[in-house]
């Protein structure tokens, strides 16, 4: 190279804007012209090696010089890209590229080489392959959100589908590690974990996190999702939820949470929560963009759940009640039964069936009826354990099932409870209904193998037990299987022995305690049976009073009486009064006044003749009309009695209102005022009903007197009158004229 050559060479060095150099073979540098004061600022001098390495930026020093070595080493050409430092503290990227020299013969004799800025090139590069990044990530996420519409309406289970939108969300938004779907509970004032990925969901899922505590109790409101860093996370956690969340939530490990609210029907419903572990700016634009869309997901899906659990809901729900339906039940019992193998009893049917709903409905209308009903179910649940399966199968009729090891003993604990639970009568408004239960109990798998079965036989004890006398329980007997038919055929012969006039009465005295005189005759019927005998009113009337029946045998029994007293009247056997009983349909019966009018008139015997035993129940039962059937007969000049009297639910306050004469002691107090059984507690009931009678103005009668002593307790007690077998047992017509005709007995 001449001395004009070289001149000519340091120009051009000077002038290009980059740093020139060349070396000897072993790579000892140095610069040519004035590029690198331009490129890094600084003067050239020196030596050249140890500022070119001082210059490049220290996270790129030991790559750069390792590859500028080697390629020394190999005789080899370079190019590399790194950064330098401006002596200004500026950062630049830089390209060098540097080739070998060699002489003629082709030996090696150093290199030269050329560290060019390339700073906006490389900020170029950088935005294309962020750009193509970008792009692939878009196109990601739309694959996994198109597949998860396809994967979403596949999964029969919310709970699923909602880990899968989780699952394909952390696997494309960017920085998201970890999440969970939040979903508010029923309560309405706290979260639960519907999903989870990344973390412990079986604990998670024990915990409920109040509102207070997430990003939306920290003044976070609207719709707009939410990036919170660990710093800004406060979690006000009752102590026990905190540990959980610390332990499988991993919440000392989150370093930015991204949240975003979820609305369902315009209610904030739940949370999308993505979690980053890395760093506290894994969140950016792009990652709210797409979070947003996955909630849009688990927004669609929630409103599918609460859809779906709306149209289980009116499929499986009895609307009235809220109780589960029949068909629910069914299902329910099949299922329970499958489970259970072995032949322990592990099951039972509890089937409860109301005894007087129906003059409810009759007398105040359906909607009355609805209350009750929906005041029986109330009643039902108070009785079960939350763990026993309740239902209403429809009308009047209801079910438990109970399960576990005891339960005969529960069932009958729980038939306790529901027949006691209906002692208060039901208020609707200003009336009151009383509403009894009758309730049979089978048991599986010695009552029934299978769902019908179980229920068919309950069903029967059911009936048993309202043939009974209702108002009681009763568990299935083989033996009872036989009654259904019995009873159709009980019913066919009751209507035939209607027919035939083989109702007959017997007449039993009621006596003035002071002086024996007969102040009444109990009119008692029987049914003479042309083969059988007679019949007790115990075995029929309870039958005619669970159907239409009651009103003609009742309406025979009120005629044969007031025909009996009307020829006692004609035949001057004495003015006494005739008691006749009521059944409880009977006084709820609209035409029971038109009908006694009617009987009385057609004898011509005035109703001061009569008089009325009603029980209690009948009697406090507002709602049916009974008590306004009651005034109408004392208006028309009979006289009313309470029958077995302290049995019933005594709401003492109501004889106040109620139009009655007088209260008949039930038999079973009179019968403990004498022998072992007897307590001073029996006395002390009988003398408070005594007194009671007395304050009232009303007479009190003691009933079923077999004893002297039980006559002088009685009366003692301040029981005005007595009946019993002791004064004289239910006789035919003809033989209690004797006694009529002297108008007294012995006491
Ligand atoms: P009730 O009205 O309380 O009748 C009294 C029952 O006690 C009668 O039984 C009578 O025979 C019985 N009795 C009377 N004194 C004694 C005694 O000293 N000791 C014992 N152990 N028993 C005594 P009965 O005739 O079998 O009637 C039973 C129930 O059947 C009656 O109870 C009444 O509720 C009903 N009943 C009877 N006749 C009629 C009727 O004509 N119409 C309606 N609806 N029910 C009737
Ligand atoms: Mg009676
Ligand atoms: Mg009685």
């Amino acid at each position: 190279m001449t001395q004009g050559e070289s001149e000519t060479l340091r120009s051009i060095a000077d002038a290009v804007p980059a740093a020139l150099w060349s070396s000897d073979r072993h790579g000892r540098r140095s610069f040519v012209g004035g590029g690198w004061r331009g490129l890094v600022g600084g003067d050239a001098s020196g030596p050249a090696d140890r500022r070119w390495l001082d210059a490049v930026h220290p996270d790129d020093r030991g790559e750069a010089e390792r590859r500028f070595l080697a390629a020394v080493a190999r005789g080899a050409p370079l190019t590399q890209t790194y950064r330098m430092r401006r002596n200004d503290g500026g950062v630049l990227w830089v390209q060098e590229t540097m080739r070998p020299r060699s002489d003629d013969a082709g030996r090696l004799v150093g290199f030269a080489g050329a560290i060019v800025d390339v700073g906006d090139l490389r900020a170029g590069a950088d935005a294309l392959r962020e750009r193509a990044h970008a792009s692939a990530r878009l196109d990601a996420f739309r694959r996994s959100v198109l597949g998860l519409v396809d994967e979403v309406l596949e999964a029969n289970d919310v709970a699923v589908a909602h880990r899968r939108v989780l699952e394909r969300a952390i696997e494309v938004i960017p920085g998201a590690e970890a999440g969970a779907i939040l979903v508010r509970d029923d309560e309405g004032d706290g979260y639960r974990f519907d999903a989870a990925v990344g973390y412990d969901l079986e604990h998670l899922g024990t915990i409920r996190i109040p509102v207070s505590a997430t990003a939306f109790g920290h003044g976070f409101e609207g719709r707009t999702p939410r990036i919170v860093k660990a710093s800004q996370m406060r979690p006000e956690l009752p102590p026990g939820t905190e540990r959980i969340l610390r332990a499988y939530g991993r919440l000392d490990e989150i370093r930015v949470a991204l949240v975003v609210p979820i609305f369902v029907d315009g209610r904030e419903t739940a949370h999308l929560t993505l979690d980053a572990f890395a760093s506290d700016e894994a969140f950016g634009e792009e990652s709210v963009e797409m979070a947003r869309v996955f909630a849009g997901h688990v927004a669609a899906l929630l409103q599918r759940r609460s859809l779906e659990s709306e149209l289980r809901r009116t499929a499986y729900e009895d609307a009235l009640t809220g109780l589960p339906n029949r068909a629910w039940f069914r299902e329910r019992l099949d299922r329970t039964l499958h489970a259970i193998d072995g032949y322990r009893t592990r099951a039972a049917l509890v089937f409860v069936d109301l005894d007087n709903l129906k003059p409810v409905n009759d007398s105040l209308g359906h909607w009355a009826g609805d209350r009750v009903l929906r005041e029986v179910a109330d009643r039902l649940r108070a009785c079960a354990r939350p763990s026993d399966v309740m239902a209403r199968m429809g009308g009047d009729e209801f079910t438990v099932l109970l399960e576990g090891p005891s339960v005969g003993r529960e069932a009958r604990a729980l038939a306790e409870r529901i027949l006691h639970a209906f002692n208060d009568p039901i208020r609707i408004d200003e009336h009151e209904a009383s509403v009894t239960a009758s309730i049979g109990i089978a048991l599986h798998p010695s009552d029934g193998v299978d769902a019908e079965e179980l229920v068919r036989h309950a069903d029967i004890a059911m009936y048993h037990a309202k043939l009974g006398g209702k108002n009681d329980f009763a568990f299935f007997t083989p033996a009872m299987q036989a009654a259904p038919l019995e009873r159709l055929m009980l019913e066919q012969a009751l209507r035939e022995a209607l027919d035939r006039n083989e109702f007959v009465l017997e007449y039993q005295p009621r006596v003035d305690l002071r002086d024996g005189r007969v102040v009444a005759v109990e009119a008692l019927v029987r049914w003479d049976h042309p083969r059988r005998g007679r019949i007790p009113p115990g075995a029929f009337v309870p039958l005619a009073e669970s159907t239409a029946l009651v009103h003609p045998l009742g309406r025979r029994i009120l005629q044969l009486a007031v025909a009996q007293a009307s020829e006692w009247r004609d035949r001057g056997l004495g003015r006494v009064r005739v008691a006749v009983n009521l059944s409880t349909r009977q006084v709820q019966h609209r035409e029971l006044v038109d009908e006694v009018r009617e009987v009385l008139a057609s004898a011509r015997l005035p109703a001061s003749a009569l008089e009325f035993e009603v029980l209690e129940s009948a009697a406090m039962n507002d709602v049916s009309g009974g008590v306004a059937n009651l005034w109408a007969l004392k208006r028309l000049g009979a006289r009313v009695a309470l029958d077995d009297f302290g049995t019933g639910y005594s709401s003492l306050a109501y004889l106040r209102d109620l139009p009655i004469d007088a209260l008949k002691i039930d038999r079973s107090f009179v019968a403990r005022l004498h022998g072992p059984g007897g307590s001073d507690a029996d006395l002390a009931i009988v003398r408070a009903i005594g007194s009671l009678g007395r304050e009232l103005g009303l007479r009190v009668v003691a009933e079923g007197i077999e004893h002297h002593v039980q006559l002088r307790r009685a009366r003692d007690a301040g029981c005005g009158e007595a009946q019993g077998f002791l004064l004289g047992r239910p006789v035919p017509a003809s033989e209690i004229e004797p006694i009529l005709r002297s108008g007294a007995i012995a006491v």
